[in-house]
Order: C-alpha cells, then structure tokens, then sequence
C-alpha cells in the first residue's frame, strides 16, 4: 500500500534506459536521495517527495489513477496505454522512433502498399489508430519482444517497433519506412492532483526547477576581460542568451565579460574572442537558469 501523506511522488523506470537519465535530472533539481532499485519507496530528505522505482509500462497508469502524482516515462508508453494523463514538459533524453519498416528485399515502397498485409508489433493501441487515420486495413500481429525476427519467421510483412540508432534493424536486414511516432522521455501528472491546491503548489516548484535545469543542459557560462573599446566587436561573435553583461574593471579602460554560450559552439567561439581581443577567459558549468 502506497501512503497517501500529502507528500508528492513521483514514479521513474526501476531498471531500464531511463532510470539513470531520470534520476540525474531529479538529482540536478536539487533533490537528495538514495535510490535503490530494489525498494518502491525512495524518500527525498530536502524537498516534500517520494521517488517510486515501477515498471516502465506501468507508469502512464499508475500517474492516471493517482498512485503516483507525476512520472517520467517515454512517450510512446503514454500514447500506447492511451493514458488520461497531463504532459507537463518533454524532458530532452531517450529519443527514439516508433518506426515502421520492411525487409530490404521487400517490394513494398510506401505506407499505402501495407494495405492487407501483416505487422507485427508491440504497439498494438498506437498501429491501429495509425492505420485507422490513414484508412488502411492491415492484420495487427501482436507480440511481446523480438520483433525485428517476424519478417525473417515469415510472420510478419513489415514490422512496427521501437528505433533510435536504426543498427538493429541493419543487422536484422530491415529498411525504415515510415515514423509513425518521434518519441523522448516526458514528465507527466494526475490531471486531479494538478487542480489540487498542496500538491499543485509542489508540482509547480518542481516544474520550476526541471525546465531551469533542461535551459541549463548543454550550456556553459563564459567570462572574459577584454579593452572597452574591443566590446563591439566581441559582442557580434558572442551568441548569448540575450545581451552579454558588461562590468567596468578598476583598471581603466577595461571590461569583463559575462555571457551563456552553448556547450557545442564555446571552442569556436572562444578562439575567436581571443584574437577579437579578450584575455582571461573562463568558461564554467551552469548547474540552472531561472528564466
Ligand atoms: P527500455 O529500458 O528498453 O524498456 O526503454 C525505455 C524507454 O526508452 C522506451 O520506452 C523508449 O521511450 C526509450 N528508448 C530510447 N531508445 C530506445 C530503443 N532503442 N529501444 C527501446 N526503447 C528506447
């Protein structure tokens, strides 16, 4: 029995490609607590939370009926269980594709030539409301893992599966036809819990908290000391959040600064500021940014 004390909770994937991304975003939020896989319940000490380690395919349901106030799960789980459940804000990892696809040597070419053939997959709910849409009559050929094998066992036409880097279904000689769905990890909440009053408020705290710590991912924070007179020039190569802060040093005539710059850019970026005429610069990680 799950105890209802106020407290929020929030479900992740006990064991799985979620969990360590979950608990590293939790964890970037400021929330201390030991996880251990083994035990439902992971108390957090400095916020009003309780982290529930649960299946994955179960999640969507157990954030639908209150178990759980908030989960993270991939979306896909949400879609296929069909769940009544609010997204609140996609969190940038466990990326993937719900993809059909076909055996290289097939002569199928385009969605409309599914039409009277066999798809296997683990997406059942997802299929059939893609085949109605597209008012295609195909045979829904459910099964519960290993699915890339079904063309090769003469079970299946095409299949309909999960893809994010495609090597699997290289090795098992498959071609992708169509995405019926782009997918990433989500966070999502009791539709009730979310109009109710107390947990509405932690909710909130904590939503504050993820989207500063999803700005913050992939950046870094640059300082640099540079001749007043360089500033114009230094301020075209920086790409900044908004206007770079500019601060007066004692020594007259000189500046320092201060600018956000993205992860992937700062190498190129600094080079270049450094034969514009800045000295002195430091580039430091952000842990998050309140906008
Ligand atoms: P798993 O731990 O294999 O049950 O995967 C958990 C979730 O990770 C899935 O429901 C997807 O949302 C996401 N995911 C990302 N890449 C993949 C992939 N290559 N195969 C399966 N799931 C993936």
């Amino acid at each position: 029995m799950i105890a209802n004390n106020g407290r929020l909770k929030i479900a992740i994937q006990k064991s799985g490609r979620l969990t360590e991304d979950s608990i590293s975003l939790l964890r970037a939020c400021g929330l201390e607590f030991e996880f251990q896989k083994q035990s439902l319940y992971s108390p957090c000490r400095n916020f009003d939370l309780d982290v529930l380690a649960l299946r994955d395919d179960d999640i969507p349901e157990y954030v639908q009926d209150a178990v759980a106030d908030l989960g993270i799960v991939g979306e896909n789980i949400v879609r296929e269980k069909r769940a009544q459940v609010e997204i609140v804000t996609k969190l940038g990892y466990g990326h993937c594709r719900l993809t059909i696809s076909v055996p290289q040597r097939s002569t199928i070419r385009s969605v409309s030539q599914l039409n009277r053939k066999r798809i296997a997959t683990t997406y059942p709910s997802t299929l059939k409301q893609f085949l109605r849409a597209r008012r295609l009559k195909a045979e829904v050929i459910e099964l519960s893992g290993s699915v890339e094998l079904a063309p090769t066992l003469d079970v299946a036409d095409a299949i309909c599966d999960i893809v994010s880097t495609g090597t699997t279904s290289r090795v098992n000689g498959l071609r992708p036809l169509h995405v019926v769905l782009s997918s990433e990890a989500v966070l999502i909440a009791n539709r009730q819990t979310l109009k109710k009053s107390a947990k509405k408020l932690l909710i909130e705290r904590l939503a504050i908290r993820i989207s500063g710590s999803l700005q913050a991912r992939g950046k870094r924070y640059m300082m640099m000391n540079a001749p007043l007179t360089a500033v114009p020039r230094l301020k075209r190569i920086i790409p900044s959040l908004k206007s770079p802060t500019v601060v007066p040093l004692a020594e007259e005539g000189m500046v320092a600064l201060h600018s956000v710059v993205a992860e992937d850019v700062f190498w190129d970026v600094m080079e270049r500021l450094k034969k514009a005429g800045a000295s002195d610069i430091i580039v430091v990680p952000i842990e998050t940014i309140i906008t």
